[in-house]
């Protein structure tokens, strides 16, 4: 009884009827001889009656053989997805240059469209800060940041006055620490050739700017939303950049991190610029770690004077028993008589 009703559950379900055949109603041929001339519609290959027409085309429009098409025309129908850094949503037709006659007027009427040029004017800004970052080694979000920034401030026509060269200069750092990589001005000015003054100065009113603006950065940047106005660079953010360019391990540019955060947070070398602090602080770790490196390499590499770095780091010796506990030598292995009078 039980493989009874299951067999019937079984029968009850959908079944291809295996009995209905498509035959021509004419020749009643079988099996029927079917022949599909135009890809919508279905003849009978005996007699040439039309069985069915104007049926929908099921396949594909075009071959495609991955390596065939690459120099030919790309078949697709689809274009690249639209650019937010650009003006409009890049859904226009452009004609193609080189015609005679109504074509070629059409193409210049084109031409002459107001969103095209403005785009062409972004295009070149946007090459010269993704050419200056590249050059500089730096990250491909900084650079979209740094474009992004680029935009708003040429989509407000602000800082009309400037020149643009300042305005990249100030979008690179201002992206840089938007990003959690800071550069210094010394550092922009290397690449920009945009002088330290001028970077700072135009940095000020750029990020007034962004914050009234309260842009939204998740367009590029991703999760990190909203524009944060930034407090100047801290030195321990500075650490790890110049510590690798010594040759520094990770231990050592970290100890030196967590040295000039104490220093700054407690006003030693209050009034020193953070590049100092952060030289101070590296040139007493590396000694304490023994690492040690003259203040000529890490001003090399810093950016300010060995003289800067030796007045700077003898106000730390003379607190070192305050900046330097028990606790902080034994993590970092360090050893207090490795520290240099000067
Ligand atoms: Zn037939």
């Amino acid at each position: 009884m039980a493989t009874t009703t299951a067999t019937s559950a079984v029968g009850s379900e959908w079944k291809k009827n295996l009995s209905a055949h498509v035959i021509c109603p004419e020749c009643k041929e079988f099996p029927p001889n079917l022949e599909f001339p135009g890809s919508h519609e279905t003849v009978c290959g005996s007699c040439g009656l039309v069985l069915a027409d104007r049926e929908i085309d099921v396949h594909s429009e075009w071959r495609t053989f991955s390596n065939d098409d690459q120099n030919n025309d790309d078949p697709s129908r689809v274009g690249e997805t639209s650019n937010i850094l650009l003006n409009g949503n890049q859904l226009e037709t452009s004609i193609a240059g080189g015609a005679t006659g109504a074509a070629r007027q059409l193409y210049r009427a084109q031409n002459k469209l107001s969103s095209e040029k403005s785009n062409k004017s972004l295009m070149a800004a946007y090459k010269e800060i993704g050419a200056l970052c590249d050059g500089f080694n730096i990250q491909k979000i900084v650079a979209d940041t740094a474009k992004y920034l680029f935009k708003i401030v040429d989509d407000h026509k602000a800082f009309k006055g400037k020149s643009q060269d300042v305005i990249i200069a100030g979008c690179i750092f201002i992206a840089c620490r938007q990003c959690q990589a800071p550069r210094t001005f010394s550092e922009i000015f290397a690449v920009t050739k945009v002088s330290r003054k001028e970077i700072g100065r135009i940095y000020k009113s750029l990020e007034k700017f962004f914050t009234a603006q309260n842009i939204e950065r998740t367009a590029i940047v991703g999760a990190d939303a909203g524009f944060k106005q930034t407090t100047s660079t801290k030195p321990s953010d500075l650490c790890e950049r110049f510590g690798t360019f010594l040759g520094l391990d990770y231990r050592t540019w970290n100890a030196a991190a967590t040295l000039s955060d104490k220093v700054t947070k407690d006003g030693d070398l209050a009034g020193r610029s953070p590049l100092s602090i952060v030289a101070a602080c590296i040139y007493m770790i590396s000694h304490l770690c023994g690492v040690p490196k003259s203040a000529k390499e890490i001003s090399n590499v810093v950016g300010v004077s060995d003289g800067t770095i030796r007045g700077a780091y003898k106000q730390l010796y003379s607190e070192r028993d305050r900046l330097l506990t028990d606790d902080f030598i034994a993590k970092v292995n360090g050893d207090k008589a490795n520290l240099p009078q000067s």
